[in-house]
């Protein structure tokens, strides 16, 4: 294997050596990029792209948000014939979430090419649609092991023409026990093909798989290097019995709108969530266990800021694509360094300030020591007594999610929503935040002063000509 090793570092993005210009690229993808306003690639756009355009296996890690997606595309895309109706790219994706921002990110770098089709693949839906759909010819689909493997097996899906088989966030398909299926499918792809294998971490199944499954591959990987330019990482002494506690103190005393707060076990996090919920912070928690419908409700009230504390195990929040957070709190220490890197990483993106809080018991000390060796950084310690609760207010979420039934199943859109509250209802636009539409529901953000009376007046007016049932989260 050879390896390429390269830093990120905000003097990294070199415009002219980062250009997409350099790249054998058609003029036609040049333009695409320029329209979505993708002027330079990034570290590891510009790391992986030359190696996936020639053709070779790839093995990359890069943390989430770092423009995975458009590095296996772009490959994949370049190298398809659309008039051939036949599965040439597919990519497998731990889940149905994953899955749909992967296909919605190829669609986007595949606009200017004609009658490109794509097909998301995943259970939780029916078969029926699926098996239609293939039989109309798709050229790449995007999918979950399980429900990949499932359509290989009933025969709907034929992967004879098949040359590029990418394995996206493939640490967290291990994680979800996917080796075996994973295996499975990729045995059956032709031998004569490319494979990606995309990754945030590297633990031992991926040399296993890339081992099994890859030919020759070429490996780059990103090293995450913060050095307290963006994240202001804090270490607090607890006692082991005050650990739960100290986080409602951190956050009455920081009062961020968003913070991601780690835990090691899922035991852990209820705990955790008990505490917060005991000390009236809105806390919610994600875990493998939850249907797809609860996974989504929790990500949305994260993402639109009526949700002050999302709660998660580093498997469950793997993958999560989330933006500006004020703050992550390591509630535990983690034994690896690299997955601390990880966790902190979520803070402080897009050129904002980040704060990443860990809690040290008296056992955790090694671990810190490990942690700070590897990021070559002082531990900055402080004390839980240093915090005054000076502002004693309830930290309460600026927003409230409403949830509208009735979703995509009904053909509302966001705008649809967006009107019957700045129409009838009278709000302006500022009161309303994000919208999300669903295939069973819609969930609209509204501030939090409007929530109470905002759903009086939705559930007395219409949307969409319709009314409509409305609840508060
Ligand atoms: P990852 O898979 O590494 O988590 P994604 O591929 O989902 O990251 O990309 C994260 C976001 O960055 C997406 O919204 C994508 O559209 C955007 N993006 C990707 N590449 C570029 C680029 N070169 N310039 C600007 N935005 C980009
Ligand atoms: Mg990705």
């Amino acid at each position: 294997m050879t390896t390429q090793q390269s830093n990120t570092s905000p003097n990294s993005a070199d415009s002219t050596s980062n250009s997409f210009n350099g790249l054998p690229l058609p003029p036609a993808m040049q333009a695409t990029l320029q329209q979505l306003g993708y002027m330079t690639m990034t570290p590891i756009q510009a790391a992986s792209l030359p190696i996936t355009l020639a053709g070779h296996d790839l093995i990359a890690q890069a943390k989430t948000g770092s423009g995975k997606t458009a590095a296996f595309a772009l490959a994949l895309l370049t190298k398809l014939n659309p008039r051939r109706f036949a599965v040439q790219a597919m990519v497998l994706c731990p889940t149905r979430e994953l899955a749909d921002q992967v296909t919605q990110e190829i669609r986007r770098l595949a606009r200017s090419a004609d009658n490109i089709k794509i097909l998301t693949l995943c259970g939780g839906s029916t078969m029926r649609p699926q098996i239609s759909s293939l039989e109309h010819g798709a050229h790449i689909v995007v999918g979950t092991p399980g429900r990949i493997m499932d359509h290989m097996e009933r025969g709907t899906l034929n992967l004879e023409a098949l040359s590029t088989l990418v394995l996206d966030e493939a640490d967290r398909m291990l994680d979800m026990g996917f080796y075996e299926d994973i295996a499975f499918v990729a045995k059956r792809c032709p031998a004569e093909r490319q494979t990606l294998l995309f990754s945030a971490t590297y633990p031992d199944g991926i040399t296993r798989l890339a081992r099994q499954f890859m030919c020759k591959p070429k490996e780059v990987k990103l090293l995450e290097q913060h050095e307290g330019t963006k994240i202001s990482q804090r270490f607090y002494e607890v006692e082991e019995e005050q650990r739960l506690q100290s986080v409602a103190v951190l956050l009455k005393h920081y009062r961020p709108i968003s913070t991601l707060a780690f835990c090691n076990t899922k035991q852990q996090c209820r705990s955790l969530l008990e505490a917060l919920h005991a000390r009236g912070i809105k806390a919610l928690t994600l875990n493998g266990d939850m249907e797809q419908r609860e996974r989504d409700q929790v990500l949305i009230q994260f993402a639109n800021r009526s949700c002050s504390v999302l709660v998660a195990t580093d498997v469950a929040a793997r993958g999560l694509d989330i933006d500006k957070l004020e703050m992550v709190i390591n509630v535990d220490v983690t034994p690896d360094p690299e997955i601390h890197v990880h966790r902190i990483g979520r803070t402080g993106r897009a050129d904002q300030n980040g704060c990443a809080l860990t809690l040290c018991g008296p056992a955790d000390r090694n671990r810190i020591i490990t942690i700070a060796k590897s990021m070559r950084i002082v531990p900055e310690w402080h004390e839980l007594d240093e915090l005054k609760e000076d502002d004693q207010s309830p930290l309460v979420p600026p927003m409230v999610t409403l949830r509208i039934l009735g979703g995509r199943k009904e053909k509302i859109r966001a705008g649809d929503v967006l009107g019957a509250l700045t129409g009838d209802a009278g709000y302006t636009r500022e009161q309303v935040g994000k919208i999300a539409v669903t295939e069973f529901s819609t969930y609209v953000a509204v501030d939090r002063n409007i929530a109470h009376e905002a759903v009086r007046k939705l559930a007395a007016g219409k949307v969409k000509g319709k009314t409509v049932k409305v609840h508060a989260l």
